[in-house]
């Protein structure tokens, strides 16, 4: 697939522009020009048109809106966004009092086939580029006038299984001369590849580190997510723990509350006693209907026991407001195949 101008950093822009007989400085426009959102070359109206006719060989807009959906519960949007390959992802924006909260899609489906969810069902198609996560938040700033102030790596795929485009995508979102979006209003939520847990650890980002649990089982956890069976519960709560003191950022653990699967009270307990000492926060989600399977959400009454056995053992816990589960926009129901 051809580079497109949204994946080109700064310094590969200047690159471009001295190798091809253009003056450095145009650099810096043409990349404040991309991280406007533009979605044509036209707008770039202190460019030259030679410099003009010469970025068009580099694709500008690399989705368009397939569809949208509307929760009418919570007014949750969700986008179906067409590739310039034919691939369908989908991302999300939530609005919260803090402002708007789009998920964004790191790859096209996912491998880690974690059973309770959507993005799974048919496997890994592609890893998306840099330029085509950031293509998520221009589209839908463009297609409803909304500003986007925080991102959640929390769609289809595995960030971590996607690097090094996702740490792309990371910097040129937060580069001062674009969107300057602060990496605090950043969260990458994994599944615990624990190899890149590390190798972002080294990065130092200040961004929130997220880390889908589930599972206080190791035989458990395996069967519900088989990414266990190479990492395991104490190799990856390790991880957790060096990766939060190392960063001195507090780390979040998502718990998708199945019923009868991991939501006893016995559960809380050795959740709680595992997390003692790791700088963190536990967001508990009542699980989310997937056609594929049959996991049943833990009643409201027990999710908030099970709050309140962790927060009893001094581990903090809120249970997660799930928004857009009217239209398959919740946690664990996006997917890429909607046919
Ligand atoms: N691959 C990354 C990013 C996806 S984030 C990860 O696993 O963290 C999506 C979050 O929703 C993850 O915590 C995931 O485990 C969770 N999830 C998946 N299916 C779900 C479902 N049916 N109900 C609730 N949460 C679900």
């Amino acid at each position: 697939m051809k580079k497109g101008l949204r994946d080109f950093t700064l310094e590969e822009l200047k690159d471009l522009m001295t190798k091809n007989q253009f003056k450095a400085f145009r650099a810096k426009q043409v990349f404040s020009w991309i991280h406007k959102g533009i979605e044509s070359y036209d707008e770039m109206n202190n460019i030259p048109k030679d410099l003009k006719n010469f970025l068009e060989e580099y694709p500008l807009r690399n989705m368009t809106v397939y569809t949208h959906l509307v929760s009418k519960i919570d007014g949750t949007k969700k986008f179906l966004m067409k590739l310039n390959d034919g691939n369908i992802i989908e991302c999300v924006l939530m609005k919260y009092k803090h402002g708007n909260t789009i998920c964004v899609s790191s790859q096209v489906g996912c491998r880690m086939k974690c059973s309770f969810c959507a993005s799974a069902v048919n496997g890994l198609e592609r890893n998306l580029t840099a330029g085509e996560i950031l293509g998520q938040i221009f589209t839908v700033e463009n297609f409803t006038g909304e500003k986007i102030s925080n991102i959640v790596l929390m769609g289809s795929g595995e960030p971590l299984d996607n690097f090094d485009e996702v740490l792309k995508f990371i910097k040129l979102v937060n580069d001062k001369e674009g969107r300057n979006i602060s990496m605090r209003s950043i969260t990458l939520s994994t599944c615990g590849v624990v190899d890149n847990i590390y190798k972002l650890m080294e990065e130092k980002l200040p961004i929130t580190l997220a880390i889908s649990l589930h599972s206080i089982d190791n035989k458990k956890r395996s069967e519900l997510m088989p990414v266990n069976k190479a990492y395991n519960i104490e190799t990856l709560l390790k991880a957790a723990k060096e990766y939060a003191n190392y960063t001195k950022r507090r780390v979040t653990f998502e718990y998708a509350l199945i019923e009868g699967v991991n939501d006893s009270k016995e559960d809380a307990k050795i959740l709680a006693s595992l997390l003692q000492n790791i700088h963190c926060h536990v967001n508990l989600i009542p699980i989310n209907p997937v056609v594929e399977n049959t996991f049943k959400s833990t009643k409201k009454e027990f999710v908030l026991n099970f709050e309140k056995e962790l927060t009893k053992r001094g581990i903090k816990a809120t249970i997660r407001r799930e928004l857009g589960t009217d239209i398959d926009g919740a946690c664990g129901q996006l997917r890429n195949k909607h046919l």
